[in-house]
């Protein structure tokens, strides 16, 4: 029989093989953190600060920033919650600045490409966030990093962030994680020096893919074009899984595919142990991950691929629905 989502809220999404699965919640606004508790969420996966900034007509304030922060940070109770810096530009744009008018926007200046050029911003918003944590652990992703020296550039304005902190005689966390989202397809085969120099990585599948296959996210003509669970798409997802695995990199996936049942087995299915969905999703994905064997999953997966098949969709399917 089915279980419930409400009956497996407390427990853990372990597979029938017996492998645990991190599972997650995506969140934005205030209005989310409740979900943290009904939901089961594990943590807050992906807290993407930029609708703070999209839903005012004016610049934030610092101090409102940190405010609003800890309120955050006070909500999760104890549990993890990945910040990740101000993700504008393409689909995001702040009534408040200049648009830049540029010929294809999701390839443009945008996420910490900004942030960098322009690092008044980033540099306020690690600051709010540095001291929201006010002594507690914290946990700061950036958006779009394209190349090495992206990262080791954010993360030198975050260590001059926690100077700047300790000389104002802020309490500093205490401990830090600086990650970065893996968005472009050029992480991927980013040197092992990156990989060493993050302390986790957060695959955003949303961009991830409709780089992988040249297809806007935007574009409804070709945004349903490609299947997530296309073999060239999922052997580029095993690579990755197994970069991290070799150069002991925590990796999670916090795009939209992980709440969805069937790519999250999937995504379970080729390594992937961390997933971070919007808050409904995880009961669902709970439930199927309960009822798989991921040794069986990837078997199926493998062999799809093998015989030439385009998605592994149909067998997926068709092997879910035994288990139903
Ligand atoms: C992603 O790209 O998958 C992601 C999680 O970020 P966003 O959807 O906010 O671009
Ligand atoms: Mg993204």
């Amino acid at each position: 029989a089915q279980e419930s989502y409400a009956s497996i809220r407390d427990k853990p999404a372990e597979t029938l093989c017996g492998q645990r699965i991190t599972l997650k919640m995506n969140a934005g606004l205030m209005a989310d953190l409740p979900s943290l508790e009904s939901s089961g969420a594990e943590g807050v996966g992906l807290f993407r600060t930029e609708l703070q900034f999209l839903i005012r007509n004016h610049m934030p304030k610092r101090a409102e920033l940190s405010q609003l922060y800890a309120r955050v940070i006070d909500a999760a109770k104890g549990k993890r919650v990945v910040f990740r810096t101000l993700d504008i530009g393409s689909d995001k744009v702040l009534p408040y600045m200049k648009a830049v008018d540029e010929p294809n926007p999701a390839l443009g200046w945008r996420a910490v490409r900004v942030g960098l050029d322009k690092p008044g911003v980033m540099r306020m918003q690690l600051q709010a966030l540095i001291r929201a944590a006010a002594g507690r652990p914290l946990t700061v992703m950036f958006p779009f990093v394209a190349q090495r020296e992206e990262f080791t550039a954010a993360r030198a304005e975050m260590d001059k962030a926690l100077e700047r902190e300790r000389i104002l005689g802020h309490p500093l966390p205490e401990s830090l994680e600086v990650g970065a989202m893996l968005e472009t397809p050029s992480l991927a085969f980013a040197p092992d020096s990156f990989y060493s120099e993050v302390d986790f990585l957060s695959i955003g599948g949303n961009d991830l893919k409709q780089f992988f296959f040249a297809a806007d996210r935007e574009n409804e003509l070709v945004r349903r074009r490609y299947d997530t669970l296309n073999v060239s798409f999922l052997t580029f997802l095993e690579n990755i899984v197994q970069r991290c695995a070799t150069t002991d990199t925590r990796l999670s996936f916090c795009g939209e595919d992980a709440g969805r049942p069937v790519e999250a087995a999937c995504l379970a299915a080729i390594g992937l142990r961390s997933l971070s969905m919007r808050p409904a999703s995880i009961g669902p994905v709970k439930s199927i991950l309960r009822r798989v064997d991921l040794s069986e999953m990837h078997q199926i997966i493998h062999t799809t691929r093998d015989e030439g098949h385009q998605s592994v969709r149909p067998a997926v399917m068709e092997y879910l629905r035994g288990k139903l």
